[in-house]
Protein backbone atom coordinates (compact mmCIF):
# COMPACT_ATOMS: atom_id res chain seq x y z
CA UNK A 1 0.00 0.00 0.00
CA UNK A 2 1.32 3.67 -0.75
CA UNK A 3 1.73 5.77 1.86
CA UNK A 4 -0.80 8.31 0.59
CA UNK A 5 -3.19 5.28 0.49
CA UNK A 6 -2.58 4.57 4.12
CA UNK A 7 -2.82 8.41 4.98
CA UNK A 8 -6.28 8.23 3.89
CA UNK A 9 -7.70 5.34 4.96
CA UNK A 10 -6.74 6.23 8.72
CA UNK A 11 -8.52 9.79 8.09
CA UNK A 12 -11.70 8.01 7.33
CA UNK A 13 -11.10 4.18 8.27
CA UNK A 14 -14.70 2.95 7.88
CA UNK A 15 -16.36 0.56 10.45
CA UNK A 16 -15.06 -2.37 9.49
CA UNK A 17 -11.58 -1.05 10.59
CA UNK A 18 -12.53 1.24 13.35
CA UNK A 19 -14.59 -2.25 15.27
CA UNK A 20 -12.79 -4.46 13.70
CA UNK A 21 -12.37 -6.34 16.96
CA UNK A 22 -15.91 -6.21 17.57
CA UNK A 23 -17.59 -7.47 14.32
CA UNK A 24 -17.57 -10.69 12.84
CA UNK A 25 -14.78 -10.85 10.78
CA UNK A 26 -12.12 -12.80 9.75
CA UNK A 27 -8.82 -12.51 8.40
CA UNK A 28 -10.32 -13.32 5.08
CA UNK A 29 -12.70 -10.86 5.22
CA UNK A 30 -11.90 -7.79 2.78
CA UNK A 31 -11.93 -4.17 5.03
CA UNK A 32 -13.94 -2.63 2.34
CA UNK A 33 -14.95 1.32 3.23
CA UNK A 34 -16.29 4.39 1.72
CA UNK A 35 -15.78 5.91 4.82
CA UNK A 36 -18.83 5.24 7.04
CA UNK A 37 -19.24 5.73 10.02
CA UNK A 38 -18.12 8.41 12.45
CA UNK A 39 -21.12 10.56 12.43
CA UNK A 40 -21.92 13.36 13.83
CA UNK A 41 -23.62 13.76 17.19
CA UNK A 42 -24.98 17.56 17.49
CA UNK A 43 -27.22 18.97 19.97
CA UNK A 44 -30.61 20.53 19.22
CA UNK A 45 -31.30 23.77 21.64
CA UNK A 46 -34.83 24.22 20.49
CA UNK A 47 -35.54 20.73 21.28
CA UNK A 48 -34.12 21.00 24.76
CA UNK A 49 -35.93 24.32 25.17
CA UNK A 50 -39.54 22.50 24.03
CA UNK A 51 -39.09 19.29 26.13
CA UNK A 52 -37.36 20.07 29.20
CA UNK A 53 -34.33 17.62 28.36
CA UNK A 54 -30.90 18.28 30.02
CA UNK A 55 -29.65 17.23 26.38
CA UNK A 56 -31.26 16.21 23.01
CA UNK A 57 -28.24 15.21 20.70
CA UNK A 58 -29.04 14.43 16.90
CA UNK A 59 -27.21 11.60 15.54
CA UNK A 60 -26.92 12.45 12.12
CA UNK A 61 -26.86 9.44 9.85
CA UNK A 62 -27.28 11.23 6.84
CA UNK A 63 -23.72 12.00 6.83
CA UNK A 64 -22.87 8.20 6.11
CA UNK A 65 -21.52 8.01 2.60
CA UNK A 66 -24.72 7.07 0.75
CA UNK A 67 -27.06 9.65 3.16
CA UNK A 68 -28.26 7.21 5.40
CA UNK A 69 -27.27 4.43 8.20
CA UNK A 70 -27.74 1.81 6.20
CA UNK A 71 -23.89 1.90 4.69
CA UNK A 72 -22.71 0.79 8.14
CA UNK A 73 -24.76 -2.59 8.35
CA UNK A 74 -24.33 -2.64 4.09
CA UNK A 75 -20.37 -2.66 4.23
CA UNK A 76 -20.49 -5.47 6.98
CA UNK A 77 -22.61 -7.54 4.59
CA UNK A 78 -21.22 -6.98 1.23
CA UNK A 79 -17.71 -7.44 2.68
CA UNK A 80 -18.90 -11.02 3.79
CA UNK A 81 -20.54 -11.52 0.42
CA UNK A 82 -17.27 -10.99 -1.15
CA UNK A 83 -15.60 -13.40 1.55
CA UNK A 84 -17.93 -16.22 0.55
CA UNK A 85 -17.46 -15.87 -2.71
CA UNK A 86 -20.47 -14.35 -4.17
CA UNK A 87 -20.41 -12.34 -7.06
CA UNK A 88 -23.91 -10.71 -7.14
CA UNK A 89 -25.64 -9.19 -4.15
CA UNK A 90 -29.65 -8.37 -4.36
CA UNK A 91 -31.89 -6.35 -1.94
CA UNK A 92 -35.34 -5.36 -1.81
CA UNK A 93 -35.90 -1.60 -0.34
CA UNK A 94 -38.08 1.11 0.20
CA UNK A 95 -34.97 2.94 -1.39
CA UNK A 96 -32.15 3.60 1.29
CA UNK A 97 -31.27 -0.26 1.06
CA UNK A 98 -30.95 -0.15 -2.54
CA UNK A 99 -29.22 3.33 -2.76
CA UNK A 100 -26.01 1.42 -0.38
CA UNK A 101 -25.98 -1.78 -1.89
CA UNK A 102 -25.61 0.11 -5.35
CA UNK A 103 -22.32 2.37 -4.04
CA UNK A 104 -21.01 -0.50 -2.09
CA UNK A 105 -21.64 -3.33 -5.08
CA UNK A 106 -19.97 -0.44 -7.67
CA UNK A 107 -16.88 0.15 -5.74
CA UNK A 108 -16.57 -3.62 -5.32
CA UNK A 109 -17.50 -4.68 -8.77
CA UNK A 110 -20.26 -6.72 -8.16
CA UNK A 111 -23.69 -7.35 -9.68
CA UNK A 112 -26.47 -5.68 -7.75
CA UNK A 113 -30.09 -6.38 -8.27
CA UNK A 114 -32.70 -3.78 -6.64
CA UNK A 115 -36.48 -4.87 -6.10
CA UNK A 116 -37.93 -1.76 -5.06
CA UNK A 117 -42.45 -0.87 -4.55
CA UNK A 118 -43.41 0.47 -7.85
CA UNK A 119 -44.32 4.32 -7.02
CA UNK A 120 -43.21 4.33 -3.49
CA UNK A 121 -39.35 5.40 -3.89
CA UNK A 122 -38.06 8.83 -3.13
CA UNK A 123 -36.66 10.31 -5.94
CA UNK A 124 -33.35 10.94 -4.82
CA UNK A 125 -32.77 7.17 -3.60
CA UNK A 126 -33.73 6.11 -7.26
CA UNK A 127 -31.44 8.61 -8.67
CA UNK A 128 -28.63 7.21 -6.82
CA UNK A 129 -29.54 3.09 -7.96
CA UNK A 130 -29.49 4.39 -11.64
CA UNK A 131 -26.44 6.42 -10.90
CA UNK A 132 -24.57 3.67 -9.48
CA UNK A 133 -25.72 1.12 -12.44
CA UNK A 134 -28.10 -0.86 -9.97
CA UNK A 135 -30.43 -3.26 -12.28
CA UNK A 136 -34.33 -1.76 -10.71
CA UNK A 137 -36.76 -4.34 -10.49
CA UNK A 138 -40.00 -2.28 -10.05
CA UNK A 139 -42.12 -4.56 -8.14
CA UNK A 140 -45.67 -4.36 -8.53
CA UNK A 141 -46.42 -4.71 -5.14
CA UNK A 142 -45.56 -3.54 -1.49
CA UNK A 143 -41.82 -3.39 -0.07
CA UNK A 144 -43.62 -6.29 1.87
CA UNK A 145 -44.20 -8.62 -1.26
CA UNK A 146 -40.76 -7.24 -2.84
CA UNK A 147 -38.95 -8.82 0.94
CA UNK A 148 -40.90 -12.06 0.27
CA UNK A 149 -39.41 -12.23 -3.45
CA UNK A 150 -35.97 -11.34 -2.32
CA UNK A 151 -35.77 -13.98 0.09
CA UNK A 152 -37.39 -16.58 -2.62
CA UNK A 153 -35.18 -15.56 -5.44
CA UNK A 154 -32.16 -15.76 -3.33
CA UNK A 155 -32.45 -19.33 -1.99
CA UNK A 156 -32.63 -20.72 -5.79
CA UNK A 157 -29.77 -18.70 -7.08
CA UNK A 158 -26.34 -17.48 -5.78
CA UNK A 159 -26.72 -13.86 -4.98
CA UNK A 160 -26.30 -12.97 -1.60
CA UNK A 161 -29.30 -10.74 0.35
CA UNK A 162 -28.31 -8.25 1.79
CA UNK A 163 -31.47 -7.20 3.61
CA UNK A 164 -31.28 -6.27 7.43
CA UNK A 165 -32.81 -10.06 7.91
CA UNK A 166 -28.60 -10.90 6.71
CA UNK A 167 -27.55 -11.03 10.50
CA UNK A 168 -24.39 -9.21 8.87
CA UNK A 169 -26.68 -6.31 8.53
CA UNK A 170 -27.49 -5.92 11.85
CA UNK A 171 -24.18 -6.82 13.11
CA UNK A 172 -22.99 -3.24 11.53
CA UNK A 173 -25.18 -1.06 12.79
CA UNK A 174 -24.76 -1.86 15.69
CA UNK A 175 -22.00 0.21 15.55
CA UNK A 176 -23.72 3.65 15.49
CA UNK A 177 -24.81 2.49 19.55
CA UNK A 178 -20.78 2.30 20.15
CA UNK A 179 -19.87 5.66 18.65
CA UNK A 180 -23.14 7.06 21.00
CA UNK A 181 -21.28 5.76 24.05
CA UNK A 182 -17.98 6.97 22.70
CA UNK A 183 -18.67 10.03 22.37
CA UNK A 184 -21.56 10.28 25.77
CA UNK A 185 -19.28 8.45 28.11
CA UNK A 186 -22.11 6.27 28.58
CA UNK A 187 -26.04 5.47 27.08
CA UNK A 188 -28.13 7.81 26.86
CA UNK A 189 -31.19 7.90 29.20
CA UNK A 190 -33.78 7.97 26.03
CA UNK A 191 -33.11 6.83 22.69
CA UNK A 192 -35.68 7.36 20.05
CA UNK A 193 -35.61 6.28 16.20
CA UNK A 194 -38.22 5.39 13.15
CA UNK A 195 -38.85 1.81 13.04
CA UNK A 196 -39.84 0.23 9.49
CA UNK A 197 -38.33 -2.96 8.95
CA UNK A 198 -37.18 -2.82 12.37
CA UNK A 199 -33.59 -3.99 11.81
CA UNK A 200 -32.53 -1.19 12.89
CA UNK A 201 -34.27 -0.31 16.23
CA UNK A 202 -32.74 -4.35 16.85
CA UNK A 203 -29.23 -3.57 15.65
CA UNK A 204 -29.50 -0.51 18.26
CA UNK A 205 -30.59 -2.38 21.13
CA UNK A 206 -27.85 -5.49 20.64
CA UNK A 207 -24.92 -2.60 20.69
CA UNK A 208 -26.27 -0.76 23.70
CA UNK A 209 -26.44 -4.11 25.27
CA UNK A 210 -23.28 -4.70 24.07
CA UNK A 211 -21.18 -1.47 25.49
CA UNK A 212 -22.72 -2.69 28.63
CA UNK A 213 -21.78 -6.01 29.00
CA UNK A 214 -17.66 -4.44 28.47
CA UNK A 215 -18.73 -1.69 30.61
CA UNK A 216 -18.43 0.94 28.31
CA UNK A 217 -21.70 2.04 29.71
CA UNK A 218 -23.20 2.29 33.41
CA UNK A 219 -26.89 2.77 31.91
CA UNK A 220 -28.86 1.10 29.46
CA UNK A 221 -31.47 3.35 27.47
CA UNK A 222 -34.93 3.22 27.32
CA UNK A 223 -35.86 2.56 23.58
CA UNK A 224 -38.86 4.31 21.99
CA UNK A 225 -39.66 3.21 18.56
CA UNK A 226 -42.03 5.46 15.72
CA UNK A 227 -43.92 3.96 13.36
CA UNK A 228 -46.36 6.08 10.86
CA UNK A 229 -49.68 5.34 11.95
CA UNK A 230 -50.43 4.31 9.17
CA UNK A 231 -48.23 1.66 9.32
CA UNK A 232 -47.94 0.84 12.60
CA UNK A 233 -47.88 -3.06 13.41
CA UNK A 234 -46.17 -2.90 16.15
CA UNK A 235 -48.26 -0.44 17.70
CA UNK A 236 -51.31 -2.40 16.39
CA UNK A 237 -50.03 -6.07 17.07
CA UNK A 238 -50.89 -7.13 13.35
CA UNK A 239 -49.43 -6.19 10.11
CA UNK A 240 -50.86 -3.86 7.92
CA UNK A 241 -51.79 -4.96 4.41
CA UNK A 242 -51.69 -1.84 2.87
CA UNK A 243 -49.12 0.77 5.03
CA UNK A 244 -49.76 4.07 3.78
CA UNK A 245 -47.44 7.39 4.89
CA UNK A 246 -45.26 10.29 3.16
CA UNK A 247 -41.99 8.95 5.02
CA UNK A 248 -41.74 5.88 2.51
CA UNK A 249 -38.76 4.87 4.59
CA UNK A 250 -40.92 3.35 7.02
CA UNK A 251 -44.03 2.40 5.02
CA UNK A 252 -43.54 -0.99 5.82
CA UNK A 253 -46.50 -3.46 6.87
CA UNK A 254 -44.90 -6.23 8.34
CA UNK A 255 -41.56 -5.68 9.72
CA UNK A 256 -38.93 -8.70 9.38
CA UNK A 257 -37.56 -7.90 12.40
CA UNK A 258 -40.52 -7.97 14.73
CA UNK A 259 -39.18 -9.99 17.60
CA UNK A 260 -35.96 -7.79 18.05
CA UNK A 261 -37.92 -4.61 18.18
CA UNK A 262 -40.24 -6.31 20.93
CA UNK A 263 -37.55 -7.07 22.57
CA UNK A 264 -35.88 -3.81 22.84
CA UNK A 265 -39.16 -2.42 23.87
CA UNK A 266 -39.92 -4.37 26.75
CA UNK A 267 -36.16 -5.30 27.78
CA UNK A 268 -35.44 -1.73 27.83
CA UNK A 269 -38.89 -0.57 29.53
CA UNK A 270 -39.13 1.89 26.36
CA UNK A 271 -42.24 1.77 24.23
CA UNK A 272 -43.01 1.71 20.39
CA UNK A 273 -45.45 4.72 19.41
CA UNK A 274 -47.77 6.06 16.40
CA UNK A 275 -47.27 9.21 15.12
CA UNK A 276 -48.98 10.76 12.69
CA UNK A 277 -48.10 12.35 9.13
CA UNK A 278 -49.01 15.73 10.08
CA UNK A 279 -46.59 15.03 13.56
CA UNK A 280 -43.90 14.10 11.14
CA UNK A 281 -44.43 16.50 8.61
CA UNK A 282 -44.17 19.44 11.29
CA UNK A 283 -41.00 17.64 13.09
CA UNK A 284 -39.13 17.31 9.30
CA UNK A 285 -40.45 21.06 8.83
CA UNK A 286 -38.95 22.19 12.71
CA UNK A 287 -35.56 20.33 11.97
CA UNK A 288 -35.04 22.33 9.13
CA UNK A 289 -36.15 25.78 10.24
CA UNK A 290 -35.29 25.63 13.75
CA UNK A 291 -32.28 23.25 14.09
CA UNK A 292 -31.10 23.18 10.26
CA UNK A 293 -30.75 20.25 9.94
CA UNK A 294 -32.63 18.89 6.64
CA UNK A 295 -33.57 15.34 7.43
CA UNK A 296 -35.78 13.02 5.19
CA UNK A 297 -39.39 12.62 6.71
CA UNK A 298 -38.86 8.94 8.03
CA UNK A 299 -35.90 10.39 9.47
CA UNK A 300 -38.18 13.21 11.23
CA UNK A 301 -39.93 10.58 13.22
CA UNK A 302 -37.54 10.65 15.62
CA UNK A 303 -37.99 14.01 16.60
CA UNK A 304 -42.13 13.72 16.28
CA UNK A 305 -42.00 11.13 18.31
CA UNK A 306 -40.08 12.93 21.22
CA UNK A 307 -42.23 15.16 20.95
CA UNK A 308 -45.37 13.29 21.36
CA UNK A 309 -43.79 11.32 24.70
CA UNK A 310 -43.51 15.04 25.61
CA UNK A 311 -46.92 16.47 24.89
CA UNK A 312 -48.37 12.87 26.91
CA UNK A 313 -46.50 14.15 29.91
CA UNK A 314 -43.17 11.82 29.75
CA UNK A 315 -41.16 13.69 32.38
CA UNK A 316 -37.57 14.72 30.04
CA UNK A 317 -36.20 17.21 33.02
CA UNK A 318 -32.24 15.96 33.67
CA UNK A 319 -32.43 12.93 31.11
CA UNK A 320 -29.72 12.76 28.18
CA UNK A 321 -31.86 12.11 24.58
CA UNK A 322 -30.05 11.11 21.47
CA UNK A 323 -33.02 11.14 18.36
CA UNK A 324 -31.61 9.10 15.24
CA UNK A 325 -31.55 11.17 12.07
CA UNK A 326 -31.63 8.13 9.71
CA UNK A 327 -31.69 9.66 6.00
CA UNK A 328 -30.93 13.20 4.55
CA UNK A 329 -33.71 15.47 3.22
CA UNK A 330 -32.51 15.53 -0.21
CA UNK A 331 -33.72 12.33 -1.01
CA UNK A 332 -37.00 12.84 -1.35
CA UNK A 333 -36.78 16.76 -2.95
CA UNK A 334 -40.75 16.14 -3.52
CA UNK A 335 -41.52 16.35 0.24
CA UNK A 336 -39.70 19.51 0.81
CA UNK A 337 -41.08 21.14 -2.19
CA UNK A 338 -44.76 20.76 -1.02
CA UNK A 339 -43.72 23.27 1.74
CA UNK A 340 -45.11 26.82 0.33
CA UNK A 341 -41.48 28.72 -0.40
CA UNK A 342 -40.91 31.90 0.36
CA UNK A 343 -40.07 32.91 -3.39
CA UNK A 344 -40.31 36.34 -4.94
CA UNK A 345 -39.57 36.94 -9.00
CA UNK A 346 -37.32 40.13 -8.87
CA UNK A 347 -35.81 42.17 -11.96
CA UNK A 348 -32.10 42.13 -12.74
CA UNK A 349 -31.95 45.21 -10.13
CA UNK A 350 -30.53 46.21 -7.21
CA UNK A 351 -33.26 48.24 -6.44
CA UNK A 352 -35.47 45.36 -7.54
CA UNK A 353 -33.46 43.05 -4.69
CA UNK A 354 -33.54 45.87 -1.80
CA UNK A 355 -37.16 45.88 -2.27
CA UNK A 356 -37.27 42.52 -1.56
CA UNK A 357 -35.16 42.41 1.23
CA UNK A 358 -36.77 43.17 5.49
C1 LIG B 1 -34.38 2.08 6.54
C2 LIG B 1 -34.75 3.37 7.16
C3 LIG B 1 -35.52 3.46 8.32
C4 LIG B 1 -36.11 2.26 8.99
O1 LIG B 1 -35.14 1.40 9.51
P1 LIG B 1 -35.52 -0.11 9.83
O2 LIG B 1 -34.26 -0.77 10.18
O3 LIG B 1 -36.13 -0.64 8.55
O4 LIG B 1 -36.54 -0.08 10.93
C5 LIG B 1 -35.75 4.70 8.86
N1 LIG B 1 -35.28 5.83 8.29
C6 LIG B 1 -34.55 5.78 7.15
C7 LIG B 1 -34.08 7.05 6.56
C8 LIG B 1 -34.27 4.56 6.56
O5 LIG B 1 -33.54 4.53 5.43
Amino acid sequence: MSESRAAHDAASPGVLTRFADRLPLTGATPRISLGEGSTPLVPAPSLEQITGAARVWLKLEFCNPTGSFKDRGMVVAVAKAIEAGYEAVLCASTGNTSASAAAYAARQGLRVYVLVPGGAVAQGKLAQAVAHGARILAVEGSFDDALQLARAVTERRSIALVNSVNPFRIAGQQTAAWEIVDALGDAPQIHCMPVGNAGNITAYWRGYRDSYDRGDAKQLPQMFGFQAAGAAPLVTGRPVQHPQTFATAIRIGNPASWQGAVAARDESGGDIVAVTDAQIRAAYEHLARAEGVFAEPAAAASVAGLLALHDHGMELAGRQVVCVISGAGLKDPEAALQIQPDRRDVPATLEGIEAALD
